[in-house]
């Protein structure tokens, strides 16, 4: 089992260069710059497997904004609005898998967890292509039987099998949350993107910022370098003064 990257929150400032790299990234991007930050180290997150991924995502969600989003959506039978608070950090698994070998059949594989560079790297093959490519670059050998095989000679059942096998070695590469509609009772399965949600709130955050800066900056002439160096407590105190100064 792996031990999870120590977060750290990081100053107002940088938190701000951060979402402004990320603001021209591609969308499934946009996070990156955020968790690079908060993850502190020279690790290169592209490495990162799927659940990994997601678990780093949603540690941080928590840690800057809490452990619970509200989130709406529409019930898929009944059409009814479904309104739900997830608590975002009981939805990772908590056992992140040790991943490495499966035997299938009379093959033993080995083989390692798809990260997202594996994924960038596919991303624009058509779905049956990218399955078998994404294999390609995950399986590290076959054997049978004392000899080694190539992917491409794994019977396709068994390429089925092991892809089955690894998304089970990830759980948290894809994530659910389980509401009930209060209408027609049915059980709803909401698919989740955590980084995207990282992303989502870190942008209303920076334009919350920025807007407190300009009206800070406005008041009182301060410059945005001394304004987002306050603590949040002591901008919204200054904020509150601001109403009565103008
Ligand atoms: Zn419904």
């Amino acid at each position: 089992m792996t031990v999870p990257t120590a977060l750290r929150v990081p100053a107002t400032a940088a938190l701000l260069d951060a979402w402004e790299s990320g603001l021209g990234g591609d969308p499934a991007d946009r996070a990156l710059p955020v968790l690079a930050l908060m993850c502190g180290d020279d690790r290169d997150l592209d490495d990162c497997a799927l659940g990994e991924w997601n678990r780093l995502s949603l540690r941080a969600r928590a840690l800057l904004f809490g452990a619970s989003a509200d989130t709406v959506a529409d019930c898929p039978d009944c059409g009814a609005q479904l309104e739900a608070s997830i608590p975002l950090t009981e939805l990772i698994s908590g056992e992140p898998a040790d991943a490495g070998e499966a035997v299938l059949d009379a093959y033993g594989v080995r083989y390692r967890l798809p990260t997202r560079r594996d994924l960038g790297a596919v991303a624009d093959l058509p779905v049956e292509q990218a399955a078998r490519r994404l294999l390609a670059r995950c399986v590290l050998s076959i054997r049978s039987g004392g000899e080694e095989l190539s992917v491409d000679e794994l019977p396709e059942e068994l390429a089925d099998a092991m892809d089955a096998a690894i998304s089970a070695a990830d759980p948290d590469a894809v994530l659910e949350a389980a509401l009930t509609c209060p209408d027609c009772g049915d059980a709803v399965r909401l698919s989740l993107d955590p980084a995207s949600f990282l992303w989502h709130e870190v942008d209303r955050w920076a334009l919350r910022v920025l807007a407190e800066v300009a009206e800070l900056a406005a008041v009182f002439g301060w410059s945005e370098d001394a304004i987002v160096a306050l603590s949040p407590w002591r901008r919204q105190m200054y904020l509150s003064l601001a109403g009565r100064w103008s």
